[in-house]
């Protein structure tokens, strides 16, 4: 599709010492998040362990280079706000808000405990950070457009970003959202899709089509990006495009691995909701933090 990009918006040009030293912190932050939902794992023994270490380098980017927010105010008029459509994700967000410093990182031992702020499901009247409750899929992109025109009608300079699952695109709703954004031009929302290939009925290509998932956001009326989303540098440059996009909305179709960072549950064969034996926990942190060290080295 036709785009506008207004270069007094582009990023300044960054040397590679400084992109190197951000993808560095980066990739501290999402081991730490991913290192959180593994101990908030734990505390119950099962969960949507696999999406959490599939979304955590997606997590770490939005949450310590991209939103605009004060953590110590989490209901800040101008933050930019972070909808999590898929309430089962909440695990993944938690960690997140702790590593963003909205969350102490000691109460994530609360997760899903009677009196908890932290329930299984994500829920806005919970917990602080959490903008939206998601467990019914297919709202956030309505919601989304809906806080967009608000804040545009406002003046406010805010940006609202939706993170939804490849799941949700077999919802109705998710699509008339999507048109009603491109309709009003709201180049202030990013919607996020986390295409991990998988949803709670089995492989997402069996369940319900969706690919060619680009084309059908770029056929909509949006600016879309395919990405590795287990690629930190590639996000960054996502994320950075969508954030200078005038015009029309943005996505950033994220492709992402299940279990990610953690072998023993890359390829565990019921990965939607797993159950993970006591004895395992601390095989799973072992090899995260293997995973880590030779992450490293590399560099995207
Ligand atoms: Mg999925």
């Amino acid at each position: 599709m036709s785009s506008s990009i207004d270069s007094t918006l582009t990023p300044a040009v960054e040397n590679s010492t400084d992109r190197a030293q951000r993808i560095n912190a980066l990739r501290e932050s999402a081991y730490r998040i991913r290192r959180h939902a593994l101990d908030m794992g734990e505390v119950q023994g099962q969960g949507y362990i696999g999406q959490a270490l599939g979304v955590a380098d997606i997590l770490a980017v939005a949450y310590k280079d991209v939103l605009n927010y004060r953590a110590d105010e989490p209901g800040w008029a101008e933050r930019d706000r972070f909808l999590l459509s898929i309430g089962h994700y909440a695990i993944a967000l938690y960690a997140a808000l702790a590593e963003a410093g909205i969350l102490n990182v000691e109460e994530l031992a609360t997760y899903g405990s009677d009196d908890s702020r932290l329930p299984m499901s994500g829920m806005a009247s919970y917990t602080p950070g959490m903008e939206i409750s998601g467990g019914s899929l297919g709202h956030g992109l309505g919601v989304a457009a809906g806080m967009a025109l608000g804040l545009r009608h406002q003046g406010s300079s805010a940006r609202v970003y939706n993170l939804l699952s490849d799941g949700e695109l077999d919802e109705g709703s998710t699509w008339e959202a999507a048109l009603a954004c491109a309709h009003h031009g709201l180049d202030n929302v990013t919607t996020i899709v986390d295409v991990n290939a998988l949803q709670a009925d089995g492989p997402t290509a069996g369940v319900l089509r969706t690919e060619p998932v680009t084309d059908k956001w770029e056929a909509f009326g949006w600016h879309a990006i395919r990405v590795d989303g287990n690629d930190i540098g590639a996000l960054l440059t996502a994320f950075d495009a969508a954030r200078v996009h005038r015009g029309s909305p943005s996505v950033l179709v994220c492709d992402t691995q299940i279990g990610r960072g953690v072998p023993l549950l890359e390829t565990r064969e019921k990965a939607h909701f797993m159950r993970v034996e006591e004895h395992e926990w601390q095989v799973a942190r072992d090899q995260l933090a293997h995973h880590h060290r030779n992450r490293k080295g590399s560099d995207a």
